[in-house]
């Protein structure tokens, strides 16, 4: 393991590694009880939000009326299931650790009889609600169209329903990896893959079981029939098919984008508006959060960078090439280019495009059009060439809350090359396919090179390990490298951070609805420094070759595990207990279905005064200020961050924690004020990094024991 690898993995060691030596943390004796908001407590802005988009959508106040009041007849009768507030009393010691395999899904059988139809005829969402997008961020997975006309490597499937709902607008037809490669299993074929349960019990007892998305290899075990025909997840018309074919080995039944069902889990699409979040269920999940074209709008990230870069200066955030957003910036564009000599050349950009489109390397001030919005960019002519080859980087980064941030970047990703040699020619300008290197324009280059082998430095697309091997082997010191790149990210997105913050506040009802994975596009110069081209909210994951489903497949199921779906809340108590037992859960697991009290947003008196003293505290800048007082008296909201955060961190396979750690706190000072949870995980971090069994374990179980139940930690 090389020195950053083996730091990294130390931030995010397993629990059960470390030792566990006490330092018990103070926690509550007396429990919040009070200020409890039901179930359904919507912010009075919210609700006026709500209004105008159902006005938007053409939901008139009768249908509205009706809507609500059937909505509260389902809820009244849904309520025994879950129990009032007050009279959920299971007793917890919690959070406890169990004893058995904790965050690893359960590896059972169901029995074959359960299997359920994947596809949903039910109808009900408006797709101007799902589909929109006002923001017109980079979304590269606009090739999707690209991939679904790809009928070679479709067509696979795992259970038999499939093959009889297949024929409904191909629906169901998905990917099969095995080892890299894209296996097509006929109608009537059997599926031979192990089997596995899809439920994961979280490490801590008395909280609800996780969805978990098993690996390619294998598939999961059938649900019960009743839990089968929730389990809906609703496609838009970009959901990949390494999404669906992930969703499916699941258990997932896909709804039609069309379909207006208002029943589904979860969705994997294009942004959306940031007032179209608020109609969002509180426990509906989606790929993105409000506000992030922040970052993924060229013009916006420039914006927002520059407000550091004058702030902190170009020491600190001059990664992205210095840029010009035109018309606004005609004048100090100008004068920029005046002092340039005229073989100097400069990248013109849509703001909001991707995949190349409308890009020109120019060096002549005619070649600029007045027309449209643009981005002007210096044009980075030193790249650092293989093979005499220009490349870029693709890495994948997973938010999975804003707040408190959490970011997590892939160790595997994509390396993209130009498929002509490089030229600084002012004449070799007008080729893209010298200057650019997206494979959706160099694909119809004939010097392109596919490559379908993960580990082979060869070709036009290599994996980002076989880039890291190669520059080793150059004797490039690859650990710094990751160093600067880890940096250049956390500070990227801390650029967006209080837009997006202020957007979730506004429009979010809860902290379950939202994660994001987003596409880091990066150019190394001869010097090996890395220099942010852009940030992509929709990455394309769309897989040509059995090379992309090597990084993509894997890459798509640990975004699922560790944005950590729950099952749907439509059963009673007694049911409950049955879908357990039939999965196998011997835990003590409090309710089984999703509990929508764990992701509130709302505060008890309790908790907004100790919040408001902590950030007085914190105003002096002095860290010491909140490591010292902040992980004492711990309130429940603090206890639902930190659940929800030890949780997430089983769930690491490939993917690495860079924010928060042990020295992240550096980051804290670019954000637009401390918020308060950020805090909180630094102080976590400080204290158990090292021993994260002793944060989560002993410290919250002992003390507790008979005494913290688990509406405590809900409100
Ligand atoms: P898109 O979203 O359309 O992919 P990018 O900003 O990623 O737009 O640019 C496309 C390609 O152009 C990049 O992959 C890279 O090869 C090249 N490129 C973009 N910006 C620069 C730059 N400032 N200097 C050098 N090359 C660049």
């Amino acid at each position: 393991m090389d020195e950053e690898s083996a730091e990294v993995a130390k931030q995010t060691e397993p629990v059960d590694a470390q030792d566990a030596s006490v330092d018990p943390v103070k926690v509550p004796e007396q429990i919040i009880n009070d200020l409890k908001p039901p179930l359904d407590f919507v912010p009075p802005k919210l609700k006026r939000k709500r209004k105008i988009v159902k006005r938007k959508l053409g939901v008139s106040s009768k249908t509205e009326k009706t809507l609500v009041r059937t909505t509260r007849k389902i809820q009244m009768k849904r309520k025994p299931a879950l129990g009032p507030v007050d009279q959920i009393r299971l007793d917890a010691k919690y959070p406890l650790i169990p004893d058995f395999d904790v965050g690893s899904p359960l590896s059972i059988d169901t029995p074959d009889s359960c299997a359920a139809s994947l596809v949903s005829t039910d109808s009900d969402f408006p797709d101007s609600v799902i589909g929109l997008s006002d923001d017109d961020s980079s979304y590269d997975d606009a090739e999707q169209g690209n991939e679904d006309s790809q009928s070679s490597i479709s067509g696979y499937t795992s259970m038999s329903s499939v093959s009889v709902t297949q024929s409904r607008d191909n629906l169901s037809s998905s990917l099969s990896e095995e080892n890299g490669q894209i296996r097509q299993i006929k109608p009537g074929e059997e599926d031979t893959r192990p089997r596995r349960a899809v439920v994961r019990v979280s490490r801590f007892s008395n909280l609800p079981p996780f969805i978990y998305f098993p690996p390619a290899e294998e598939r999961g075990a059938d649900l019960p029939q009743d839990l089968a025909k929730n389990m809906k997840w609703k496609l838009s018309t970009i959901t990949p098919l390494v999404v669906r074919e992930a969703l499916k080995s699941t258990g997932f039944r896909l709804i039609k984008s069309k379909s207006e069902s208002k029943d589904w889990m979860g969705m994997w699409g294009k942004h959306m508006k940031s007032i179209e979040f608020s109609s969002l269920k509180a426990t509906q999940k989606i790929n993105h959060f409000p506000g992030t074209f922040q970052i993924g709008r060229k013009d916006r990230l420039w914006r927002n960078i520059r407000k550091l870069e004058v702030k902190f200066g170009v020491n600190e955030f001059g990664f992205l090439p210095q840029t010009y957003v035109l018309p606004y910036d005609l004048k100090s564009l100008r004068k920029a280019w005046k002092k340039t000599s005229s073989d100097v050349p400069w990248i013109i950009k849509p703001p909001a495009s991707a995949r190349g489109q409308g890009i020109k390397v120019i060096h002549r001030w005619d070649q600029l059009s007045s027309a449209r919005p643009l981005v002007v960019q210096e044009y980075k002519n030193n790249p650092y060439l293989i093979s005499g080859t220009k490349f870029d980087i693709r890495m994948y980064v997973l938010i999975t809350s804003f707040d408190p941030l959490k970011i997590y970047l892939y160790e595997d990703g994509l390396v993209r090359f130009a498929s002509m040699k490089y030229s600084s020619e002012m004449t070799s300008l007008g080729d893209n396919f010298i200057h650019l290197t997206n494979y959706s324009i160099n694909k119809h280059c004939d010097q392109y090179i596919h490559n379908e082998d993960a580990g082979a430095c060869k070709g036009s697309k290599w994996t980002l390990k076989s880039l890291w091997n190669y520059l080793r082997n150059e004797g490039a010191d690859v650990d710094e490298l990751l160093m600067r790149i880890r940096d250049l990210v956390i500070k990227t997105v801390v650029s967006g951070e209080g837009v997006v913050n202020r957007l979730c506040n506004e429009n979010l009802k809860s902290t379950y609805q939202c994660y994001e994975l987003l596409g880091f596009d990066i150019l190394l110069d001869t010097e090996l420094r890395p220099w942010l081209l852009e940030v992509n909210i929709s990455p394309s994951l769309h897989s040509s070759s059995s090379l992309d489903v090597t990084v993509k497949g894997p890459l798509i199921r640990e975004v699922f595990n560790l944005a950590r779906f729950h099952f749907p809340s439509k059963f009673n108590e007694e049911k409950q207990k049955e879908m357990s037992k039939i999965l196998g859960i011997e835990q003590e697991i409090g309710s089984f279905c999703m509990d929508g009290r764990l992701y509130s947003r709302v505060l008890s008196m309790g908790e907004k005064e100790k919040i408001e003293d902590i950030l007085l505290s914190a105003e002096s800048g002095l860290r010491q200020e909140w490591l010292g007082s902040i992980l004492e008296d711990l309130k429940p909201c603090d206890i639902r961050q930190l659940v929800h955060y030890e949780d997430e961190q089983t769930q690491l396979v490939n993917f690495r924690k860079i924010f928060p750690t042990p020295e992240s706190h550096r980051y804290l000072k670019y954000m637009e004020y401390p918020r308060y949870f950020n805090l909180l995980l630094d102080a976590w971090e400080n204290k158990y990094s090292t021993n994260r069994r002793q944060g989560i374990g002993l410290d919250f179980a002992i003390p507790l024991q008979g005494t913290l139940t688990v509406d405590a930690c809900l409100f």
